[in-house]
């Protein structure tokens, strides 16, 4: 009977060493910032009630009409694996009613999320996001200290090629007079517009504007400004905003056909979008929630935040530095089972002490380890046998620069940490 290997589902994938060292370079350039700028880590699950994702990203969204992916459980609730992480956390501020305690909350995570979407180079079915939420903060300053975070960890990690598009999308008070004008150009423009825009155009009528769709590109593209709609309020914030972001040198776009695919936003909504990845150009997007907290059952708590794709950034800094993977730090050739043994030994100590070591436990010739050096990319090779054992003497050899040098056994551990501090 022939049997097929089992494959990973499509739109999934592995990230495999090799990779998994530039992300963790990534992250760790994330949290530092975060951090420094007083975010604190909050995880929550990655499987939720599907009704938290219904309420909170909309019903009319192509998120929840038809990329999550939602089962019954086994008593048959409904649940959801999270297609993003702020209604989560959303939840999270209320269920564990932090606002009580101190409504001003800044909080990040990083990890998995899933939509059913068609796969392609930088669409993913599980993606992974780095996510960042201001709670409690209604001014503009804190729209611009998210941009300008962005801003910073995309210079920190060399990625240049970006722009920050940003637009507004008004709020309660005067969505509706956009959505009005708005409606009549849709009346006028339907027999040109997508399937899913002539749904969209009763229901969700700002998502036309973002819609890629060369039909309805071109139907949209005299369409009316939101900014010309906005209320006083919603006015002056965007003006301070974009002043602001000016004022701290962080380049950026008006753009008025932004909107973003989640119904919750309102004011701020910001893209971060690049040339460098081909059609999938945006590659971190946030905005501006204010009456999300309080429409989860909540107390009326202002709210902002992004989430950055973390595939699409990982393989921008992949293709400007392809080199963030290191080998060992030490390499030992052992010939011979004593000197393997004290080798094993030594690599466990040496470990402790963080010095990352590699070796091979079977039997094998000088010239097929120091091939196998060679290949892992170790920084310095070991080389011990039992005449070495013997005199007391193992021979360290420096790969870069293919100087050779005797250090005493006894001690060995001291003297190669010693060494390697030295470089
Ligand atoms: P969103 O949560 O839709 O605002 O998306 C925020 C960011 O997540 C986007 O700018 C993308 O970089 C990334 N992203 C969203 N969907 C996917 C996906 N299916 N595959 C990979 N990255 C994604």
């Amino acid at each position: 009977m022939s049997q097929t290997n089992i494959q990973l589902i499509r739109g999934f994938k592995d990230i495999l060493p090799g990779e998994t060292e530039l992300w963790q370079f990534i992250e760790k350039s994330a949290i530092t910032l975060l951090e420094d700028f007083g975010f604190r880590e909050i995880r929550v699950p990655i499987m939720e009630k599907t009704e938290l994702f219904a309420r909170s990203i909309g019903e009319d969204t192509d998120i929840v009409e038809k990329e999550m992916y939602t089962f019954a459980d086994r008593k048959n609730d409904m649940l959801t694996l999270r297609p993003e992480a702020t209604a989560s956390i959303c939840r999270a501020y209320i269920q564990h009613k932090m606002a009580s305690q101190d409504p001003v909350r800044k909080f990040y995570t990083i990890g998995p999320m899933f939509r059913r979407e068609r796969p392609q180079k930088g669409r993913y079915r599980q993606f992974y996001q780095i996510d960042a939420e201001i709670f409690g903060v209604a001014s503009p300053y804190a729209d611009v200290e998210l941009i300008f975070l962005l801003r910073t960890l995309f210079d920190r990690l060399q990625v240049t090629d970006t722009t920050a598009h940003i637009n507004s999308l008004g709020c309660p008070v005067c969505r509706p007079r956009f959505k009005a004008a708005l409606a009549d150009l849709l009346t006028a423009a339907a027999p040109t517009l997508c399937a899913d825009c002539l749904r969209r155009k009763d229901r969700n009528p700002l998502r036309v504007l973002d819609c890629k769709v060369p039909g309805c590109r071109a139907a949209m593209a005299n369409a009316p400004s939101i900014l010309d709609y906005l209320c006083d309020d919603c006015r002056t914030h965007f003006d301070t905003v974009t002043d602001t972001l000016a004022r701290l040198d962080v380049p950026f776009e008006i753009d008025k056909q932004l909107v973003r695919g989640l119904d919750y936003y309102t004011r701020t909504a910001f893209e971060i979008q690049t040339g460098a990845l081909g059609a999938q150009s945006a590659v971190a997007g946030g905005g501006r929630y204010d009456g999300l907290v309080e429409s989860l059952g909540g107390p009326p708590t202002p709210a902002i935040g992004f989430a950055i794709g973390f595939d699409r950034l990982a393989e921008i800094v992949a293709a400007s530095n392809p080199d963030v993977a290191n080998g060992p730090d030490l390499f030992i050739a052992a010939l011979g089972d004593t000197a393997r043994q004290k080798a094993f030994e030594w690599s466990t100590a040496l470990g402790c002490e963080g010095i990352g070591v590699s070796m091979v436990y079977e039997r094998k010739s000088l010239k097929a380890q120091m091939k196998q050096a060679n290949r892992v990319g170790a920084g310095r090779v070991l080389i011990v046998g039992d005449s070495e054992l013997e005199a007391g003497q193992a021979v360290l050899r420096n790969m870069a620069d293919k100087t050779q040098q005797e250090i005493p056994i006894d001690a060995l551990v001291q003297t190669i940490k010693r060494a390697m501090e030295n470089g």
